[in-house]
């Protein structure tokens, strides 16, 4: 058992599974700290896309990640993602950004940077993070760790729905391609791939709504804290 005081809930998965869904939800009922770590990765491929940052110069990368700073500022409705103080909050959740941003991702000194930030993030408050590589890279001691998956066309078929709801004119093959080009990115990319870390519990969530896949992981939450009052007493 770690000796952290506390609790992180890890949340791993494919692109479009509910990951951040259900993330927000968990973080709501328990009162943890929701981050979204896909965001920081989007915020940086919005400053890479705007500066024209060339991807083969490590020397460039690095100077912009000097000059990158990502906020996370809760308000009442939602937490903004902040990129050198200005909102991105829906502007990471372009088209144009899902595109780019395994690309980006991939990047070694991208990931060093994101990593540390996430690890910072979770030093000291009960927090829940989702991503690619939180239950094994940014945080290999978490408390509970879920890995999300779901049919592809299911994803598919709620991430069109999500962004044509928001006015984006986007076809279903947009989507299905881009979620098929990400997956294959984040999962076999040499730094940190897109994989199950071995103790993770495996949500797949095609077939649940989000009221059955909360109390699933609820259940889980609990075993973890009755199991720990029992070694305590
Ligand atoms: O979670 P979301 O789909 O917003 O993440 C966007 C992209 O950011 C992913 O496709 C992946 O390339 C990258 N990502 C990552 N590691 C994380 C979270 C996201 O590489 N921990």
């Amino acid at each position: 058992m770690s000796t952290r005081h506390n609790f992180i809930i890890a949340i791993d998965g494919f692109s479009s599974c509910g990951k951040s869904t259900l993330a927000k939800a968990l973080a709501k009922k328990l009162n943890f700290v929701f981050i979204d770590s896909g965001a920081m990765y989007r915020a940086v491929t919005l400053y890479f896309i705007r500066e024209q940052i060339d991807m083969n110069s490590e020397e460039a990368i690095s100077k912009a990640l000097d000059l990158i700073h990502i906020d996370f500022i809760p308000n009442i409705e939602k937490t903004e993602i902040h990129l050198n103080d200005e909102d991105i909050s829906d502007e990471i959740r372009q088209m144009y950004i899902s595109d780019k941003v395994s690309e980006v991702s991939a990047l070694k000194a991208v990931r060093k940077a994101m990593v540390a930030q996430q690890q910072k993030l979770g030093k000291r408050r009960n927090i829940i993070m989702d991503g690619r590589d939180i239950g094994t890279t940014v945080f290999p001691d978490a408390d509970l760790k879920i890995f999300m998956t779901a049919d592809p066309m299911v994803r598919a078929e709620r991430r069109y729905l999500e962004l044509t709801a928001k006015g984006e004119h986007v076809t279903m093959k947009d989507v299905m391609e881009n979620l098929a080009h990400r997956d294959h990115i984040d999962s076999t990319r040499e730094e940190s791939p897109l994989r199950q870390a071995e103790d993770a519990i495996v949500l797949d969530n095609s077939d649940l709504n989000q009221d059955e896949q909360l109390e699933f992981v609820i259940g889980e939450y609990m075993k973890i804290k009755e199991s720990r009052k029992v070694v305590k007493s």
